[in-house]
């Protein structure tokens, strides 16, 4: 069978949902197609066309078989792209197809899964029936609608695995202040982002770079940081990768996904402590971008005090965007992120995952002392996994394990992988990055913010359930008591840096 050359990644990211064995995991793929089928009107509609898009470049990174129907100029394109993204996925015509997504006006007859996907200016369908289609181009809606259309394909692939099955509802949202339909007939408009930096050029910010940069109206300074580069693992859920990007340099490839915009891209190959040292007499980019893996960097970054701080973010099951201005009494980043807020704080995460408890995780964490073969084992039981699995991390720090085995990249196929429930899915990531997109695109234009939603965080909690309604999608947030954004030194260097009135 075809399964992609990262599908171990694609096990640890599916055993995390569903708690599914591997074999049972190549089964299910290998057992079915995943249509697409494209009407006639899809050509002309740039909308139809970046929701097809969307869908295919993340459904050739699950499924190992796809039936692509569309006008043949966008078939060969879409062909090319899947093929790009796994040169083994089998692209079949016409095949016992149970499930597929619909895009544009449909006349032949339909599969018994029909998710019908589709955006119209700001506002994003899909639903079991025909959707609206036309009015301006918005490619955040437009991506948004293509990354549920792949949730509601998932949650059909592995229904027998879903405990309790929520049966799909049709969803219409806005993108611009997440109600039903504000903004169907309003352009997305020529946006100036003066200068952005993004922090972090992981899966997140693939989909925001995704969708803009399809917008082509878009003007100033984006400066692209991360010093990773591509491995072969972040295929699983990249959207702008192809296969050939193993290796690449991560702000090459972010540069490159902005070509068709009036954006200077400004890559940036470094450690986002060494990039911010580089502004000794304090960081002066009003805007940034930040959708690494880790909390600190998130605390950090609002340390730097930037005019407004965009977060994008996945968690278990759950993926969403935030936006954060200093001086006033919402919630900060760091808020959101504050031990003291209800929920769980970093180490107990980690104990937890890993099997070792809080107070143990907390202790090894802080001290960074080399793993005793004692913690070792206990890990390794819960996961599953054999002592000696785990043997390249004797002697190292429990933070190194952890980011290595959960956050990073080194795969173990092992019982327990469902435990780590870490990797996200592709299209929880990708979604993530687009709102984030259009948070940016939002806050970064005064007449479009005002008719924008007033709620700091946007999230869709539970990716294995039907995404939240329209009007359930954005909260309010008032500030974590005992956070920074509370104290009067940083507030006063704030208002200077950005000359806010009191
Ligand atoms: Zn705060």
């Amino acid at each position: 069978m075809a399964v992609a050359r990262f599908f171990e990644r694609n096990y640890a990211a599916v055993g995390a949902a569903l708690s599914i064995s591997r074999d049972a995991l190549e089964r299910t793929l290998a057992a079915r197609t995943i249509g697409l089928l494209c009407g006639p009107d899809v050509e002309g509609d740039a909308n139809a066309r970046w929701t097809a898009e969307m869908t295919v470049a993340l459904l050739a990174r699950l499924y190992p078989r796809l039936s692509l129907e569309a006008p043949p100029a966008l078939a060969d394109a879409l062909t090319t792209l899947a093929v790009a993204i796994n040169p083994l996925v089998e692209i079949v015509r016409g095949d016992d197809v149970e499930t597929a997504i619909v895009i544009g006006g449909r006349r032949s007859p339909l599969p018994p899964n029909a998710i019908f996907a589709g955006a119209r200016g700001w506002v994003a369908h899909v639903a079991r029936t025909p959707v609206p289609a036309g009015g301006p181009e918005n490619p955040y809606s437009a991506g948004a609608a293509g990354c549920i259309a792949v949730g509601e394909v998932f949650r059909h692939v592995f229904r027998a695995s879903l405990r309790p099955w929520v049966e799909p509802r049709d969803l219409a949202f806005s993108l611009l202040d997440y109600g039903r339909d504000a903004g169907a007939s309003l352009p997305v408009p020529d946006v100036d982002l003066s200068e952005v930096a993004f922090f972090g050029l992981g899966a997140v910010a693939n989909g925001a770079l995704w969708a803009l940069g399809r917008h082509r109206a878009l003007r100033g300074i984006t400066w692209l940081v991360d010093a990773e580069t591509v491995d072969l693992s972040n295929l699983q859920r990249y959207v702008l990768t192809l296969d050939v990007d193993e290796g690449r340099s991560k702000p090459a490839l972010a540069a490159e996904a902005l070509r068709g915009t009036g954006i200077e891209p400004r890559p940036r190959a470094s450690e986002l402590e060494e990039f911010a040292e580089g502004y000794p007499a304090g960081f002066s980019i009003p805007t940034v971008c930040v959708s690494t893996d880790d909390v600190p960097a998130r605390r950090a970054t609002q340390a730097l005090l930037p005019r407004t701080v965009l977060n994008g973010f996945t968690g278990d099951r759950s993926l969403g965007t935030s936006w954060h201005r200093f001086s006033d009494d919402a919630a900060c980043l760091a808020c959101l992120y504050h031990p003291d807020h209800p929920g769980k704080d970093h180490t107990q995460i980690v104990g937890e995952r890993l099997g070792l408890g809080r107070q143990r995780a907390s202790l090894l964490w802080a001290t960074r002392a080399p793993l005793p073969d004692q913690d070792l084992r206990t890990i390794a039981d819960h996961l599953g996994a054999s002592v000696a699995d785990l043997a390249p991390w004797r002697g190292r720090a429990l933070h190194d394990l952890y980011s290595d085995v959960v956050c990073g990249s080194v795969a173990l196929d092992v019982r327990g992988i469902g435990r780590l429930e870490t990797v996200p899915l592709a299209h929880q990531s990708a979604l993530a990055g687009v709102l984030m997109a259009a948070e940016l695109v939002k806050r970064s234009h005064p007449e479009l913010e005002t008719v924008s939603q007033p709620e700091r965080l946007v999230s869709w909690d539970d990716v294995l359930r039907p995404p939240p309604p329209a009007g359930r999608w954005a909260h309010r947030r008032s500030r974590a008591p005992g956070c920074f954004c509370s104290d009067r030194d940083y507030q006063a260097a704030y208002r200077r840096k950005w000359l806010v009135a009191r």
